[in-house]
C-alpha cells in the first residue's frame, strides 16, 4: 500500500471562505483536534494577510507538536521572511510559497513573462529554503497552464531546494481525466520529481473536487490537499473526509491509505462547523445528518437483515456512535468529567464545573443526555468569550394576535445591572432589539442560523449568528432547550466578542456606554 500525506488547510484556504473569521484561539482548538486527526500537515494561515493571520499560525506553531505545520506565503521577501518569523518554535515548519503560472495570470494579474515568473518562483524557494528545510512550492492556477512550461518550472524549483511540489486546480476547472494525465505527464518529464512529494490541491467549483484528488493519487501523487467539510474560496476545496473514506473503502481498488484516526472525522466536522458557523449540507457525504440514514422501507429491510446489503462503511468508523444513553440525572461529577475525557476534551476545572452545571440543568428537563449534547455543551463552554455582559435573565410574551415583547436583563463586568424592553415582529427579533437598544448598538446581524443537535421536540436547538461591526465579523454560538434563550445567548457572545476586542484597542473608551 502507498502511504498519502494528507495536508489540512481548514485553518488557511478553509478559513478564506466566505463570511468565516476565527481568532487565533480558534485556530488552535481546531489545530489540536486536527493533531488528533492525525493529518500530516496543518496548513495555518496566511500570516502576510493580517495580523490577526499570524498570530493564528504563531500560536499554531508554537503549541502543536508532533505534526508538520505550514505557512502561506506569495514569492516576496515581506511574505517568507513573516511566514518564518511565525513559524520559528514549530517542531516541523513548512513554508508554502506559490506564484501563478497560467497565461492568464501571468498576463492579466501579475503582468509577468513566463521567464520572469520562473526566476521569481527561484528566488523565493531559496529564500524559504535559509529558513527551513522543508519548502512547498505552488504553481498557482496550474491546471490552466502550459504543460511544457509548467513541468519546466517544477525542475527548477526542486533544483533551488523545494521538497514538496503542488499541482492546485485553483479554479475547480480540470476533471479528473485530465488530472490523470497532467499527474503522469509530470511524473515523465520533470527532472528531478522522484526526490520531492508530489502534491495536488483541488477545488470544487464544478463538484469535482474529490474526484480530481482521487484520480491525481491513481496517478502518482503522494500528497492531497483538502478541508474538513470540504470548506472553503467559493465552493470549497476536497473534503478531506470524503477522500480519505473513499481510499480506505476503495482501498482493493486504490492500493493506498492515509495515517488519520478515523474514529476523529466526525468530531472534527462537528467542531469546524460550530467554530466557523459554516453549517454541513444534510447530504453531505461521510458527515452529513442524513449521511447514514435509510429512509425507504427496502432499504430499512435490508439493513436489518445485514447492513452490508445498503451500507459501504460503518457509521462508528469514523465516529458517529449510535445515539445511546450516556448520562442521566443521577450522574455524579465524576462520572461526567470522566465522560468529558473519553470524548477528547481537555477541560480547566472552572470550566468542567460551568459545563456540570449546564449538564445538570439539562438532564433535569430532557431525560436522555446523548453524547452529542455533551459535545455541544462543552464545546460551548471551551469557547465562551470572556464574558462582559452576562444574561440575567430573559422574558418574552409571544403567540398570536399579541405584538411579541421581550424584557432582558444583563449584568456588565459582574455589578453594573442593565435592563431593556423591545418590541419585535417575533420574539427573538423582539429580544434582540431590546439588547441593541440598551447597549446602543445598531442592529447588525449578518447571519442567523437554527438547528436541532438531536431529534425530539426536548432536543438541544443550537444558534450560531454573525454580527457586522465596521469590517469585522463577529460569530456567537447558543446552545438551548429553548430557542428563544439560545438566540439571546448567540447574540450576547457575538457581543461580548465584539466588546472585548474594543476593550484591548481603547481600553479608555468603553464599549455600549453610548
Ligand atoms: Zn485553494
Amino acid at each position: 500500500m502507498r502511504r498519502i500525506r494528507v495536508f489540512d488547510t481548514t485553518l488557511r484556504d478553509g478559513e478564506q471562505s466566505p463570511g468565516v473569521a476565527l481568532n487565533a484561539q480558534e485556530k488552535l482548538e481546531i489545530a489540536l483536534q486536527l493533531a488528533r486527526l492525525n493529518v500530516d500537515v496543518i496548513e495555518a494561515g496566511f500570516p502576510i494577510a493580517s495580523p490577526g493571520d499570524a498570530e493564528g499560525v504563531k500560536l499554531v506553531a508554537d503549541n502543536v507538536k508532533g505534526r508538520a505545520v505550514c505557512a502561506l506565503a506569495r514569492a516576496k521577501d515581506k511574505d517568507i521572511d513573516i511566514a518564518w518569523e511565525c513559524l520559528k518554535n514549530a517542531e516541523h515548519p513548512i513554508i508554502h510559497t506559490f506564484i501563478a503560472t497560467s497565461d492568464i495570470h501571468l498576463r492579466h494579474k501579475l503582468r509577468l513573462s513566463r521567464e520572469e515568473a520562473l526566476e521569481q518562483a527561484v528566488w523565493a524557494v531559496k529564500r524559504a529554503k535559509k529558513y527551513v528545510a522543508d519548502v512547498e512550492f505552488s504553481a498557482e492556477d496550474a491546471t490552466r497552464s502550459d504543460w511544457e512550461y509548467l513541468s519546466r518550472v517544477y525542475a527548477a524549483v526542486i533544483e533551488a531546494g523545494a521538497t514538496i511540489i503542488n499541482v492546485p486546480d485553483t479554479v475547480g476547472y480540470i476533471t479528473p481525466f485530465e488530472m490523470q494525465e497532467l499527474i503522469k505527464y509530470l511524473l515523465e518529464n520533470t527532472r528531478g520529481i522522484e526526490k520531492v512529494v508530489l502534491s495536488v490541491h483541488c477545488h470544487n467549483d464544478l463538484g469535482l473536487a474529490t474526484a480530481n484528488s482521487l484520480a491525481a493519487v491513481l496517478a502518482g501523487a503522494g500528497q492531497v490537499e483538502c478541508t474538513i467539510n470540504g470548506i472553503g474560496e467559493r465552493a470549497g476545496n476536497a473534503a478531506l473526509e470524503e477522500i480519505a473514506m473513499s481510499l480506505y473503502v476503495r482501498r482493493d481498488f486504490f492500493q493506498a491509505e492515509t495515517n488519520l484516526n478515523f474514529q476523529e472525522i466526525y468530531r472534527t466536522s462537528r467542531l469546524v462547523s460550530q467554530r466557523t458557523g459554516m453549517l454541513v449540507q444534510p447530504n453531505k457525504a461521510i458527515v452529513g445528518q442524513n449521511a447514514f440514514a435509510h429512509e425507504s422501507g427496502i432499504h430499512q429491510d435490508g439493513v436489518l437483515k445485514e447492513k452490508l446489503t445498503y451500507e459501504i462503511m460503518d457509521a462508528r468508523l469514523i465516529g458517529r456512535e449510535d445515539r445511546v444513553l450516556v448520562l442521566g440525572k443521577h450522574s455524579g461529577r465524576h462520572a461526567f468529567a470522566k465522560k468529558i475525557e473519553e470524548l477528547g476534551y481537555k477541560l480547566s476545572e472552572e470550566e468542567l464545573n460551568q459545563a456540570f452545571q449546564r449538564f445538570k440543568q439539562l438532564a433535569d428537563q430532557k431525560k436522555d443526555i446523548t453524547e452529542d449534547d455533551l459535545k455541544a455543551i462543552v464545546s460551548e463552554e471551551v469557547a465562551k468569550p470572556e464574558e462582559i455582559y452576562h444574561l440575567d435573565f430573559v422574558h418574552v410574551c409571544c403567540g398570536n394576535n399579541i405584538l411579541p415583547t421581550a424584557t432582558v436583563r444583563l449584568v456588565k463586568d459582574g455589578k453594573e445591572v442593565l435592563e431593556g424592553v423591545a418590541t419585535g415582529v417575533g420574539p427573538v427579533d423582539a429580544a434582540y432589539k431590546a439588547i441593541s437598544k440598551m447597549l446602543g448598538i445598531s442592529s447588525n446581524l449578518v447571519n442567523y442560523t437554527l438547528q436541532s443537535i438531536t431529534g425530539g421536540t426536548e432536543a438541544l436547538g443550537e444558534v450560531i449568528v454573525r454580527i457586522l461591526d465596521g469590517d469585522e465579523e463577529y460569530i456567537g454560538r447558543g446552545s438551548s432547550q429553548d430557542v428563544v434563550v439560545a438566540s439571546v445567548i448567540a447574540y450576547l457572545s457575538a457581543i461580548n466578542r465584539m466588546a472585548q476586542r474594543k476593550r484591548k484597542l481603547n481600553p479608555q473608551k468603553d464599549y455600549g456606554e453610548s
